[in-house]
């Protein structure tokens, strides 16, 4: 059994639906990849990579809630280096807009939400994971449970709505972009970071690439594919590129684990956990897309 394989029961067939292209409504697909039990296809007509048949939706919040999918304590876990990399991305967001009313989907615990307030941003996020949730709201951020669009939000509208590693997990992101558009002030950008499948790790790395987690990721976008996504849903692209990440050499060293074995035993031996806990160091694997982008008129 691969470490693709480890640990995970095959879904019931009452909690997993099929579906036909997120993107161009298409249902011509072909076999790409397998990982987990689950399929991913390939869209005969624009290409995207999704999977199919998936975990139906209830089954999905489920897993976010019973901590089996972006579990809670991870993402505290990784606050420290994610506050740099969210101190990155809102430099580059910023450059584009003033700091003013920022709406962060998928917003886990709150760290990007802390680090847009220290910025002088006015931050609300909203999350699926109540736990995540919960913690929010104990650092008094200002954080709701549900989906977007949310009930509480009405039709606020926002200088910058962000979504860090997001997009890829919500069953119609074509629909939730549009509400995106919606929802940004006139001038207002829009920002997201999605796994690159047109990435050089992507393509070496085939289902054995981090990303595949098709039980979460429903979606692996390339970047052509984002430029569709955002057509579909009116928005313009500004900026587009390579996305790093600051990492702890701890997280590293169990990552280059889960690639190889011998890799993990070898960074084991040579990044002592005293050590690695403290260091922080920008990763640019290249395998990690970002996008600016703004509603087209
Ligand atoms: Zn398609």
């Amino acid at each position: 059994m691969s470490n693709a394989d480890r640990g995970k029961a095959l879904p019931k067939t009452e909690q997993v639906q099929t579906v036909a292209c997120a993107l161009c409504q298409s249902e011509a697909q072909s076999p790409f990849q397998q990982r987990e039990g689950f399929q991913i296809v390939r869209c005969q007509d624009c290409g995207l990579r999704y999977v199919s048949p998936r975990l139906s939706t209830a089954a999905l919040d489920r897993e976010y809630n019973d901590q089996q999918a972006s579990p809670t304590p991870y993402y505290i876990n990784t606050s420290p280096e994610d506050r740099r990399t969210f101190e990155d991305r809102l430099g580059r967001i910023e450059q584009h807009t003033r700091p003013a009313h920022l709406l962060d989907l998928g917003c886990g615990p709150g760290t990007m939400l802390q680090v847009a307030s220290e910025r002088g941003w006015q931050a609300v996020g909203v999350d699926l994971n109540r736990t995540s949730i919960a913690h929010a709201k104990s650092l008094g951020l200002n954080a709701l449970a549900g989906t977007f669009p949310h009930p509480e939000l009405g039709d606020q509208r926002f200088d910058a709505i962000t979504m860090n590693d997001f997009i890829e997990h919500v069953p119609d992101p074509v629909g939730i972009l549009s509400q995106v558009r919606q929802h940004l002030s006139p001038g207002g950008v829009a920002f997201l970071t999605t796994p690159d499948a047109g990435s050089l790790m992507a393509r070496l790395f085939g289902a054995s690439w981090l990303h595949v987690k098709p039980r979460e990721h429903l979606f692996y976008f390339d970047r052509a594919n984002i430029r569709d996504l955002c057509q579909r849903a009116g928005l313009e692209p500004l900026w587009m590129g390579a996305m790093g990440r600051r990492r702890n050499l701890r997280v590293v060293r169990e990552r280059l684990g889960e690639y190889s074995s011998l890799a993990g035993k070898a960074a084991g031996l040579m990044l002592p956990t005293a050590l690695v806990r403290r260091w922080h160091v920008p990763i640019n694997l290249l395998d990690e897309v970002g996008l600016i982008a703004r509603a087209s008129n």
